[in-house]
């Protein structure tokens, strides 16, 4: 990958704990600016390992938090653990969630500046678990007034709803977030959480359709067949059985082929060959009911949490319709009729449905079938997020005493990078979005280092840094970038091709640093990139895209729910948007928009960042597999991170903390200094034998450049 130099200020690392270092041999360090060799990768591994091994899920990188999920309830979010944290800084205290949540608070309270929290990490980490964290953080410890209650109880409640809408069982988590949420928690001068709005990104909506092998739809569908009630269900025209359902099991049909050769020598011999061959199974994940999950409990939970949030019992009604027409429309199944044309060959699902159909051939109807089935589901689970959103909304008049003066702390919980045998349109997007989160990692790293070392004075120096704009522009630049030429080939008269839209990007890309096809410069074909995909070198590594297919999924037909007596369907689907001829926005267009607009909320924000890491596949507690932790370490951009951090001084500290702590070392220091605190430091260092380069002394502080210079000072206090 291409270097660029950056103008960086010298990396910071704060906020070491004291008991880091005397600690530091049995579990490793608790920041890894501390670790001796920083650039080496295992011994990165082998400290978060040790670390793991000792239940400290917890390490930090300066102000960042490494969490690596262990999968089972350690004991350490109890209130009394949120009662240690609380207005305790970073470095007095073992590193934990809650100290992010509660500096985070700090900050926001004291400086009076608006706050995020960025979470990132592959399926399964444990990025959900961790926000959640945080909520309950601010639910427990925060100041609430009786009518604060009523906005704090939405704000957790939000969750369950939101869960069952937009989360299901995949391979790699049982509770797995379909979408992408940022949720800003709003404060007023007290520090008492007064509203909430959230933002949500790229629901999966082909998992409404479509789910792979022992992954489940989305939780609602099950918990509403277990958990409804009879007449409800009856009303609904649905039946307590998931194996009923199309979108949510498909009865596997396996089809056994005996092939019996006989050869009569005097005796029959038979033998028999049996292939079994597995026939249609695989269109759904057939496995409506899972160990870890209670449907029916699950629904009373989201009954309850609708209520809470401030739901109508019409609109409940209206959304649990939805959520049964598409069970309904998935159940719909096409046949030919007397002049070859597709007709609706499942009478009782018309019942439900209103006319949809126009001629289309068997697959094109199965496909609008589909299309629709997702577009309903997804506009339902957009209105959703809208209707949650206005029972969050602050409401001045109820809380007029806190005008003016409210403050924002912002929860990300997005999926981090994916890298999969096969990548599609969604692995670009996602890989697309922590491209811009890596982009704005390096541009508020830079900005704050900036801002520290202008305040004390300090000169810095240009630090190698890998920039990923490149990568970014690649994406979406105007008019030659992926997304541009997505666009056009979209907007072309006539069926979007995939092999046309690859032979564009070939066009126009072609020669660029990071994309890659098929195709090699002498002629040749490249063995590693197929026909029908291209490769991006994107910062944390190469992934190659099929385009199979993705071009047509662009844009959405919206022309059938518009005029539905549901309200919410009706809203979800405007009538202008039904009657306008006029091509909707690509879903990539969109999702770039979306992405533009959330860069420049967290921009404007102080951001505090939380990665977390998953430890095994199994979802087993106690297991550590080094080879996976080492492919996340390297999507998260953790080396990189961590070099950025100690590339100038891996510690710094206020005069009168290093003073307070090793005056004892220096006779002229001790028992107490009465001159300027900096000369009072100066003399110490000078005492202690640091060399020029190992130091610097800014306005308030010290930079110390290695944390050897600091841990031999600590042995020397030891010592004593
Ligand atoms: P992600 O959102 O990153 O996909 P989740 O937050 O849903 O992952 O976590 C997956 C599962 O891992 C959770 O359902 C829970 O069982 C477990 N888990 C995650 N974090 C923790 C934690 N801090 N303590 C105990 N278990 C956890
Ligand atoms: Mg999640």
């Amino acid at each position: 990958s291409q270097s660029s130099p950056l103008l960086i200020p010298l990396g910071c690392i704060h906020r070491v704990m004291e008991s880091t270092l005397t600690a530091r041999d049995r579990v490793g360090v608790q920041d890894f600016v501390l670790l001796e060799n920083y650039t080496s990768e295992a011994a990165f591994i082998e400290n978060l390992r040790r670390r793991f091994g000792e239940k400290l899920i917890y390490t930090y990188i300066g102000s960042v938090l490494v969490s690596v999920n262990p999968y089972k309830d350690l004991e350490i979010y109890s209130k009394a653990h949120m009662e240690r944290y609380r207005g305790v800084s970073f470095y007095e205290i073992s590193p934990h969630i809650y100290a992010v949540s509660d500096n985070t608070y700090r900050a926001m309270r004291t400086e009076r500046r608006d706050q995020c929290i960025l979470i990132s990490g592959e399926s399964g980490a444990g990025k959900t678990e961790a926000s959640k964290k945080i909520l309950q953080y601010y639910a427990t410890t925060c100041p609430v007034t009786d009518h604060m209650s009523t906005i704090r109880d939405r704000l957790l409640q939000s969750n369950p709803v939101l869960e069952a809408f937009g989360n299901a069982k995949t391979l790699r988590n049982d509770n797995s977030s379909r979408f992408g949420k940022y949720m800003d928690v709003q404060f007023d001068f007290r520090g008492a959480p007064i509203g909430g709005h959230i933002l949500n990104y790229l629901l999966e909506k082909s998992r409404v359709v479509h789910q792979n092998h022992g992954e489940r739809n989305f939780h609602i569908f099950y918990q509403l067949l277990e958990g409804g009630e009879q007449d409800q269900l009856s009303k609904l025209g649905l039946e307590r059985n998931a194996q009923k359902y199309h979108y949510l099991v498909k009865v596997c049909v396996c089809v056994c082929v005996c092939v019996c050769v006989c050869v009569c020598v005097c005796v029959c011999v038979c033998v028999c060959v049996v292939i079994l061959t597995v026939m249609s199974c695989t269109s759904q994940g057939c496995c409506p009911r899972v160990s870890s999950i209670n449907d029916k409990n699950d629904w009373k939970t989201v009954r309850k949490a609708l209520i809470v949030i401030g739901f109508h019992e019409e609109e409940v009604e209206d959304l649990l319709n939805i959520i049964a027409s598409v069970l309904h429309l998935g159940n719909t199944q096409f046949g030919e009729g007397e002049d070859g044309e597709t007709q609706i060959t499942t009478e009782p699902q018309l019942t439900y449905l209103s006319k949809m159909i126009s001629p289309l051939s068997f697959e094109q109807a199965v496909a609008a079938r589909d299309a629709l089935a997702k577009a309903v589901y997804g506009r339902a689970f957009t209105w959703l997020v809208a209707k949650i959103n206005q029972s969050l909304a602050f409401k001045d008049e109820v809380y007029n005493s806190s005008k003016g003066s409210s403050s924002v702390i912002g929860l990300l919980d997005i999926y981090g990078f994916e890298v999969f045998q096969h990548n599609s349109f969604e692995q670009f997007c996602i890989n697309y979005c922590n491209e811009k989160l890596q982009q704005l990692f390096i541009k508020l790293t830079l900005k704050s280092e900036q801002e520290e070392y202008e305040a004390e004075g300090i000169t810095w120096e240009p630090v190698k840094y890998f920039d990923n704009k490149i990568i970014c522009d690649l994406v979406e630049e105007k008019h030659k970038g992926f997304i541009s030429i997505l666009d056009e080939e979209c907007l072309r008269p006539g069926e979007p091709s995939d092999i046309s839209f690859l032979e564009k990007l070939e066009e126009t890309l072609g020669g660029h640093a990071h994309f890659v096809t098929h195709k090699l410069a002498n002629g040749k074909t490249r063995k590693a990139v197929g026909r029908e995909e291209f490769r991006l070198i994107h910062y944390a590594g190469e992934v190659n895209y099929t385009v199979n297919g993705e071009l047509a999924n662009q844009s959405v037909n919206s022309r059938t729910a518009g005029s539905s007596d549901n309200q919410i369907l009706s809203q979800c689907f405007h009538r202008e948007e039904v009657t306008t001829q006029k091509r909707p926005e690509t879903a990539a267009t969109q999702f770039k928009n979306s992405l533009a607009k959330l860069i420049e909320i967290l921009m404007s924000k102080e951001p505090s960042y939380v990665r977390c890491i998953k430890p095994n596949d199994a979802k087993q507690s106690g297991r550590f597999d080094e080879a996976l932790v080492r492919h996340q370490v390297k999507y998260l951009g953790l080396m990189e991170n961590l070099r950025v951090r100690r590339a100038g001084f891996a510690y710094r500290r206020r005069y009168e903390a290093f003073l307070q702590r090793y005056k004892s070392l220096c006779p002229g220091t001790w028992p107490n200094w009465q001159g300027r605190l900096a000369d009072g430091v100066a003399a110490l260092v000078q005492h202690l034998g640091y060399k020029p380069e190992e130091y610097k002394l800014g306005k308030t502080k010290i930079f110390i450049r290695f944390p050897k210079t600091l841990f031999t000072t600590e042995d020397a206090l030891e010592a004593r």
